[in-house]
């Protein structure tokens, strides 16, 4: 099984020169809300102290701070984002690890990071499900929009989930969902499409599905089809092991049209720099690209 000490130990270096007062990445897009209807979505990549889990397949430490975020710098990054992006019904913050780790976002911030989200509909933030306490109602409390918490479930298959150093299991996301939603609380889960470990390609794909599944019964209304790929280091040792197999994006495609087909809440394909994997042509590439594209903004199961 392998640990935190390894997963480390395969990585190479962070990106250097971080300001913890500057979000590293910013961008506007547009998703469909739970009612289906179009919504502006303002995204903001917060610059933070790394996550303290290791997850095999993450590459998200990459940029994020080793200290604990300074008081002051997380309303400073949003303030920053916000002046440079158009208006918007949604804001995503993610910050590439646990909004609720009070050593990622100081719970001296939260007032001024819920005075910057004022107008907004929804607030978007991602968290582990073992990071729980007070800190997440007062931060809902604060707010004057829904708030949605992002979790990733990753996969819930008997023998890849605990080896993926996560540290959690099934039970535990489906009580944290739980309580979250006691609370108002909606959720989005994150799911692998080709975790390590399953290298069989119907397995593969049935495991992604078996996933999704878990997600809608446990409350979750949104979920996001992620690809796994390479460029964190213990994932190349994986795959010269044989371990992993990069995604296959017909796969991806299809899961997402079985799981829409279903009609139990909103699916996304991850199509975040999916290029490197696409078989074919760029014609055919953009031509793939634009359809997925729709598939996410409609989420119509239509050719
Ligand atoms: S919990 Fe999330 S951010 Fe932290 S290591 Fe795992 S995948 Fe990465």
């Amino acid at each position: 099984m392998p640990n935190n000490r390894e997963v480390v130990a395969a990585r190479p270096e962070k990106v250097s020169g971080l300001d913890p007062f500057r979000p590293y990445h910013f961008l506007h897009e547009q998703e469909p809300g739970p009612d289906g209807r179009l919504r502006r979505v303002n995204t903001v990549f917060l610059t933070n102290r790394e996550c303290p889990f290791k997850c095999v397949f993450c590459d998200l430490w990459k940029h994020t701070l080793d200290e604990p975020t300074p008081e002051g710098a997380i309303p400073a990054q949003i303030r920053y984002a916000l002046d440079r992006l158009p208006e918007a019904e949604v804001i995503k913050l993610y910050n590439n690890g646990n909004f609720f780790d009070l050593k990622a976002i100081p719970r001296s911030d939260y007032p001024e990071i819920a005075e910057l989200c004022a107008g907004y509909e929804r607030v978007i933030a991602e968290n582990h499900p073992k990071i729980t306490g007070p800190q997440i109602v007062q931060f809902q409390e604060l707010l004057d929009a829904e708030l949605e918490i992002a979790i990733g479930i990753e996969s819930i298959h008997p023998e890849v989930l605990p080896r993926l150093n996560k540290q959690i299991s099934g039970d535990d996301i489906e009580h944290a969902a739980r309580k979250l939603r006691e609370t108002g609380i909606s959720l989005r889960g994150f799911i692998l499409l080709n975790p390590p470990w399953l290298t069989d390609p119907a397995e593969t794909r049935q495991s992604c599905l078996d996933t999704i599944r878990f997600a809608f019964d446990a409350g979750f209304e949104t979920v996001s089809i992620i690809p796994v790929r390479t460029g964190n280091g213990y994932m190349e040792k994986l795959e010269a092991d044989g371990a992993y197999i990069p995604p296959d994006l017909h796969m991806l495609e299809s899961v997402v049209r079985e799981a829409l087909s279903w009609q139990r809440g909103r699916v996304f394909a991850d199509l975040w720099d999916v290029r490197p994997f696409w078989p074919g042509s760029s014609e055919s590439y953009e031509k793939w690209e634009s359809a997925m594209n729709k598939l996410n903004l409609h989420q119509l199961n239509q050719d």
